[in-house]
């Protein structure tokens, strides 16, 4: 996938997650969106800087960048939400081509689905409308009925942090 499609998704993203975050559709609603939207774009672009540093699709195109991001806002109480452009960054790459990600570098081997469409179908657009849809729902459903999105918030409250 490429920057566009990218920003495309992540922007839609946030805007969905906003909503899931809080449904209501009011001014917290926008504040939510606005506080989320810039760190899930930002997230969206930053494996894609293996291109110029390490090996495109690989160097920051796995679980243990993933992973980092995820205990970023636990161990620094910074950079939430970030994580969620990651992912979906990675979700957009296996389902926009058909070349795959290598999800254990430095394990070389590239993952990728049976199924893409390639970057430059007219198709692109409305499959990443599509997949963007689709996560905001699994995103719902992780947040209502298996972990809130929000957990760092409150184990760090919890630790007194
Ligand atoms: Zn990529």
């Amino acid at each position: 996938m490429n920057k566009r499609g990218h920003v495309l998704n992540a922007a839609l993203l946030a805007v969905g997650i906003g909503y899931v975050l809080e449904p209501a559709g009011d001014v917290p609603t926008f504040v939510r969106i606005a506080e989320i939207s810039v760190p899930i774009v930002l997230g969206a672009l930053f494996p894609d800087v293996d291109t110029a540093f390490g090996k495109h699709r690989k160097t920051l195109h796995n679980l243990a960048v993933l992973g980092l991001f995820l205990a970023y806002p636990l161990v620094f109480d910074n950079l939430r939400y970030v994580w969620v452009g990651i992912l979906t960054h990675y979700v957009l790459d296996l389902l926009g081509s058909r070349r795959g990600i290598a999800l254990f570098y430095p394990f070389e081997r590239e993952y990728s689905l049976p199924f893409g469409v390639p970057v430059r179908s007219k198709w692109a657009d409305a499959v990443t409308l599509a997949v963007t849809v689709v996560e905001v729902v699994a995103f719902a459903v992780v947040h209502y009925y298996v972990v809130p999105l929000d957990t760092t918030q409150r184990i760090l409250a919890v630790l007194g942090l």
